[in-house]
């Protein structure tokens, strides 16, 4: 209901309804060190583009800090400003679906609060959107200010991924990319409950490019990520979009128990020709503690999937819009 009111609000806007050539969408979290100075160095770049109908959805993912309020305060720019308040903290990903859900702009750029995506490559971004372009992936070639043991868990990450899943992901491409309307409006079809934002925006296909930027790092606050999530999001990564690992472990049920089925072969023989059974106790620890380990790993992943299946049965929404607000283009009120 509370959405559909918002996309009605949203819609009553006379001006440019169909008309907005790209929505810029920001997940906003705690950021409050933060809004400012991303909401000033995002004007200037707009400015850049006097030509272009442009909508800024700042979505706040149930901040709990002064982040609503500074978004409400945010001076007017050369973008209508669409301010959403989710009613609490659902995460990015669904910050993300609330913003492309309601934008309304032929193009949708998503940028990230911190300035680690940075807005000065949004004119590069849309001039590979007239060439042609569905989707335009960022790459990072480098990640400043991120550990050696990110870095490296992210390089085999992004890699692994590719070997697993079924769709096509972009190696070392974020979120920080450009989707075009027929993109946007096929992955509004795409319903799942537990979402990976990276691999659905990579689903529809269509005509992809990439550019590649060095990541700098974030200029104030902290990642909103501790390690669990990251292995938590990592791991939703591959259960959604592949049953390769659930395949692996049957191959290597299977493996093993050829190799169990030889083995006892020999330690029979051994028993009835040469009565020696009683020897063997550390090939007997060692099979015992592989296999329960093997075995407590293949239920867990079990497990993975299973819950993924709970709470897609559960049909809860994605996320709740608790209000929302907008401030028309500096452009719209002086004509206005
Ligand atoms: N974010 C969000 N909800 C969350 C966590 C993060 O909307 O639950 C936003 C955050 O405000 C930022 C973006 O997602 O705009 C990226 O977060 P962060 O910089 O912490 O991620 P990192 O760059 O460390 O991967
Ligand atoms: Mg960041």
């Amino acid at each position: 209901m509370q959405l559909v009111s918002v996309m009605q609000s949203f819609q009553e806007q006379p001006e440019q309804q169909g008309n907005i050539t790209l929505s810029i969408i920001v997940p906003v979290y705690n950021e409050q060190a933060m809004l400012a100075m991303f909401h000033h160095e995002l004007a200037q770049t707009l400015a850049l583009l006097p030509k272009e109908q442009i909508e800024v959805i700042y979505v706040n993912d149930g901040s709990t800090d002064n982040s609503w309020k500074i978004m409400q305060s945010l001076p007017p720019i050369h973008a209508n400003i669409e301010l959403v308040n989710l009613s609490r903290n659902f995460g990015k990903e669904a910050a993300m679906t609330a913003g492309l859900d309601l934008c309304r702009g032929q193009s949708a750029i998503l940028l990230d609060a911190d300035l680690q995506d940075p807005p000065n490559l949004i004119p590069q971004m849309l001039n590979k959107w007239r060439e042609g372009f569905d989707v335009v992936n960022m790459r990072r070639s480098d990640r400043q200010g991120e550990s050696a043991f990110k870095k490296a868990c992210a390089h085999i990450y992004y890699r692994l991924l590719r070997k697993l899943s079924d769709v096509e992901i972009a190696t070392d491409v974020g979120d920080f990319r450009l989707l075009s309307r027929r993109v946007i409006d096929d992955i509004k079809k795409l319903s799942e409950k537990n979402r990976y934002m990276k691999g659905i925006m990579s689903w529809p296909g269509y005509k992809q490019t990439c550019l590649t930027f060095d990541r700098p790092e974030r200029v104030a606050g902290d990642t909103k990520w501790s390690f669990i999530q990251l292995v938590q999001l990592g791991l939703a990564g591959i259960t959604s979009f592949s049953v390769k690992p659930l395949k692996i472990a049957t191959w290597l049920g299977g493996i093993v128990s050829i190799g169990a089925f030889v083995y006892s072969a020999i330690v029979l023989f051994q028993a009835l020709f040469f009565q020696n059974s009683v020897a063997g106790y550390p090939s007997l620890m060692l099979i015992q503690l592989w296999l329960g380990g093997a075995q407590l790993m293949a239920i867990g992943l079990l497990g993975e999937y299973v819950g993924r299946i709970f709470t897609e049965s559960k049909q809860r929404p994605i996320y709740i819009v608790m209000d929302n607000h907008s401030t028309p283009s500096l452009k719209v009120s002086r004509s206005g």
